[in-house]
């Protein structure tokens, strides 16, 4: 947790508690077995029943909606203590948030009587954001998945790609096509798990953030209730779009913990190994990488400080969230780079922890929009200015 004692900026006590819970939980039972669970590419099925109790798996979700009501700095704290100690875990959480954070928001009382408060109690493991297909990413706008109504219900047709957690998840967050092309076409419903119709895909055999599970779904006739309907017809796109926004505070935190992870790995290396007859952390060299580190990541920490700061205060801060997820996920990669690099041939060997952090760091500058479509959002902002 970055220290702004001297700021004069205080956590409240809700951020504090939440971020701690998050340490707390995450040094005890998540740090010990990360690597094993990278090798195994095993998901953190034994932690989700703790994790939905201490409510990490819905920590945007009101109190009384049973979540852990935390704010967006919250949040962010949480996120980035989690990731410290495995970004396999973080971004179940961080896709986990983003869905049920959509149903706090948007669904009716009854929805979220039916898939809300059993998901908060744990019993439905964790949820699905399913907005990219194997045509698109980035431009998510020209999804094909369709949804038609038929009856008392709709039928979807079509495939979605890279879904996190896709395979374990009680409940979908799915966007589909239920009108005309382009934004206004497009609709939110929950998909359950099981639905007829629904196929789920393989794993992908990934280069990072292993423990964590991605596959696609694969939607043939597959028939839900009307009721499935989140928000407006028409309103998906806002929807995603909206849930994104708040993400990248998520996914710009989970990037600092990998390069806090790494950065403290770096630390103790260099006050270990010893070259030419003195500690790695004697060369001048080696002080200089360590403190370019800790510029970088006290850089990354005040930008997704002030988006989730304001986030809270109830901006869109789009901007300032594509400068904090395009800053902290890309120094996050050059903090990662530089701690393999300090450990020699050891940051080479898939022994060492750093191995790991370099691997799952890379994915943060691809997820939850690329590093190439948040300077598209900063370019917009910019030119807007001018
Ligand atoms: C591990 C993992 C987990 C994921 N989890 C989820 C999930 O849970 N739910 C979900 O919906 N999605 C998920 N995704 C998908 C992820 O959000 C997309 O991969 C990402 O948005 C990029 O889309 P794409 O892969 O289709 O790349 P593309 O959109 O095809 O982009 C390819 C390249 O072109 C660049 N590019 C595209 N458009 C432009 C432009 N206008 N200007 C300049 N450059 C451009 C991109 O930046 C990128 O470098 C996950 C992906 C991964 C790898």
């Amino acid at each position: 947790m970055i220290n702004l004692d001297r700021l004069g900026f205080r956590f409240t006590q809700e951020q504090r508690l939440v971020g701690s819970t998050a340490r707390d939980f995450a040094q005890r039972q998540l740090a010990p077995g990360a690597g094993e669970r990278d090798r195994l590419a095993r998901y953190p099925l034994e932690h989700l029943s703790q994790l939905a109790e201490l409510g990490l798996l819905a920590m945007k979700v009101p109190t009384e909606e049973g979540g852990a009501g935390a704010d967006n700095v919250g949040y962010a704290l949480a996120m980035e203590a989690t990731a410290e100690a495995c970004a396999s875990t973080a971004v179940v959480l961080a896709s986990s948030n983003l869905a049920t954070r959509i149903l706090s928001d948007h669904a009716s009382p009854e929805q979220k009587e039916r898939w809300l408060r059993p998901y908060t109690q744990g019993r439905l493991g964790p949820a699905s954001f399913a907005l990219s297909e194997p045509g698109c990413g980035s431009d998510a706008a020209a999804l094909t998945t369709r949804a038609t109504l038929d009856g008392h219900g709709w039928i979807l047709e079509g495939q979605k790609q890279w879904i996190t957690s896709g395979a374990q998840a009680g409940i979908h967050v799915v966007f589909a096509r239920t009108d005309g092309p382009g934004r206004e076409g497009i609709s939110c419903f929950v998909v359950e798990r099981g639905a007829a119709g629904l196929t789920i895909g393989p794993e992908e055999d990934k280069m990072g953030q292993r423990a964590s599970g991605t596959v696609g779904l694969f939607f043939d006739g597959c028939r839900i209730p009307a009721h499935s309907l989140i928000g407006p017809r028409g309103g998906g796109y806002r929807i995603a779009l909206s849930a994104l926004g708040a993400g990248r505070v998520g996914i710009a935190a989970l990037s600092l913990g990998l390069g806090e992870a790494a950065l403290a790995e770096g630390v103790r290396y260099a006050q270990e190994r010893k070259a030419f007859g003195q500690l790695l952390s004697e060369f001048q060299n080696t002080r200089f990488v360590l403190a370019d580190c800790r510029v970088e990541l006290d850089a990354a920490w005040l930008l997704t400080l002030r988006a989730a700061a304001l986030l809270d205060q109830g901006d869109r801060a789009s901007a300032e969230t594509s400068i904090a997820k395009l800053f902290a996920s890309e120094a996050a990669g050059r903090v990662v780079d530089k701690m393999v690099q300090l450990h020699g041939g050891t940051g080479y060997s898939r022994a060492s922890t750093v191995e790991r952090l370099y691997r799952d760091a890379r994915v943060t500058r691809i997820y939850e929009g690329t590093s190439e479509v948040q300077r598209l959002v900063i370019a917009r902002a910019v030119l807007a200015e001018g």
